[in-house]
This record gives C-alpha cells, structure tokens and sequence, in this order.
C-alpha cells in the first residue's frame, strides 16, 4: 500500500482580496469578514474534531486586522504561511514593491509564530520573474502557487526566458521546492460567485458535484502513485459556509477511512526532500 499524504491548506485573504481588487464598500467587505468572523472557528473546531494538522496562507493585512483569529490558528498548532502583505499578485508589483511585502508580511508572522515563514504561496498564484529569488533570499523551503505538476513535489527553475516567436529557453532549478497546486483543487472558483465590470465568475457549484472531484483525485492518486502529496486549498469565507462545511467534513472522513495521511504542507515538503535524498526516492 502506498503514501498518500493529503494537505488541507486555507487562504486567509479576509478582506485584503477584495481591497487589492479596489472593492472597499460595505458589501465586499462584510464578504470577506465572514472568514475571520465565522469561517475560522469553524474549520478549527473540524479540523481539532478530526485531529488534523493543516497550513494557513495569511496575509500580513489579515494578520494585523484580525490578529485575534490568526493568533486562534496559531495556537491550534497549524503552519502559518507567507501570501503577501496587501493580496497583490507578485506579478503586478516592482520589485523593490515585492520585496517590501515579503519582509513585512514575514516580520508579521515572526511576531506571531516566533519564526519567520518556511512556505509562501502567492496571491492568485502568480509570481513575478524576480519571485524564485527573492523568496530564496528571504529563507523560504517552498513555494506552493504553481501547477506543473500534480501529487509529486518539484525543484522551481530561475530564469526562465518566453517569449512568443522564439521556443522558451528554461532556465535551471533551483533548491526552492514546489509543493504545486491547482485551481481544480481550489474552492473559490466552484464556489465563489463573482461579477466584475469585464467577467463574471458563476460560481455556486453543487458542493457534493464538487466534492467527487476531490475524491477522484484522491483516488488517483491512491492507485498510482506509492508516494504523492494532494492538496486542497480553502478560503474561510467560501467553504465556511453551511452545505460546504459538510462536503468538506465528508471529504475527511472519506480520506480518513480509506488510509489518507493528513499533514501539513511543510512536513509533506520535508517529508519529500528526505525521501528524495536517500535511495528510495519516487
Ligand atoms: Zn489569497
């Protein structure tokens, strides 16, 4: 029987998603505090009923809008990961911009956890030409915002050169690991509806619909693969609610029954790098 390890993961963007978006009125707002309000003492009491250790992505504005909440997350015993100080994607800072962000969303976190984040993840998962550097720079194990592959863990390459007339010339790895992810995998997008003045995002999936998928995934994963990492990626103010809630109970139990083991993102990471080290890696 083989190793498969699943990684319940949460993005706690509060507020600061919709404010990076300029929605600031009392509408998106109330939106976004159900996470901190209502969402986060949910899913810490399901994840203490089931005794799982789990990875939250906070935002340094969460952090210090809402350290009561954070600070419950912390003294659960779960990761706290780096996303960003303001929600903005990496991709449309500067870089003396990202930087800033990096170190005062990690020093928010220093004060926090006592330690400074070994794991980032990036605000709608896009990360800039300069972001591999940086987040080796600033001491990061892995990032977890990129997609190219699924339940097998990856080395990040620098320096990649696209461009559209030429084939791409990629550049080399680098000791920064991915921990990849996918938008599949996410709740916001099955569940979120969202109407911009340029698109509209349906959201308002059937959760159980929702819900095989995830198993399915976790069933591939089971039948072949004899090591692999699943990770699935939540917003409290999406999966908090009602009908979620109880797709998301019946997704542990599921996994549970069938022999999943349940960690957080950086133990899988280390997990990972160990096996990959000795003899018995892949
Ligand atoms: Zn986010």
């Amino acid at each position: 029987m083989g190793r498969s390890i699943v990684c319940l993961t949460f993005d706690f963007d509060a507020i600061s998603g919709w404010i990076a978006r300029g929605m600031v009125s009392p509408g998106p707002v109330s939106r976004g505090e159900f996470g901190p309000q209502v969402g986060v003492p949910r899913l810490l009491a399901l994840l203490a009923r089931h005794g799982i250790r789990s990875s939250w992505y906070i935002p340094g504005h969460t952090l210090e809008t809402y350290p009561e909440a954070c600070r419950a997350v912390a003294d659960a015993g779960h990761e706290i990961g780096h996303h960003g100080w303001t929600h903005r994607p990496p991709a449309t800072l500067t870089g003396e911009e990202e930087e800033a962000e990096l170190v005062r969303a990690n020093e928010a976190i220093r004060k926090l956890t006592g330690r400074r984040a070994r794991g980032y993840r990036s605000p709608s998962w896009d990360l800039s030409p300069r972001s591999v550097d940086l987040l080796l720079a600033h001491g990061f194990v892995y990032d977890s915002s990129m997609m190219a592959d699924d339940y097998t863990p990856y080395r990040v390459r620098r320096g990649d050169v696209i461009t559209l007339e030429e084939p791409a010339a990629f550049g080399p790895e680098t000791a920064l690991l991915e921990m990849p992810v996918s938008w599949t995998l996410d709740d916001y997008p099955h569940f979120e509806f969202l109407r911009t003045p340029t698109s509209v995002l349906p959201g308002n999936m059937n959760a159980n619909g929702v819900l095989e998928n995830w198993i399915d995934d976790f069933t591939y994963l089971e039948q072949n693969l004899a090591w692999g990492v699943i990770t699935y990626t939540f917003h409290p103010f999406v999966i908090g609610r009602g009908h979620r809630m109880i797709a998301l109970e019946k997704l542990v139990r599921t996994l549970t029954d069938r022999g999943a083991v349940f960690m957080s993102l950086e133990d899988a990471a280390a997990e990972y790098l160990q096996r990959s080290s000795g003899p018995a890696a892949r």
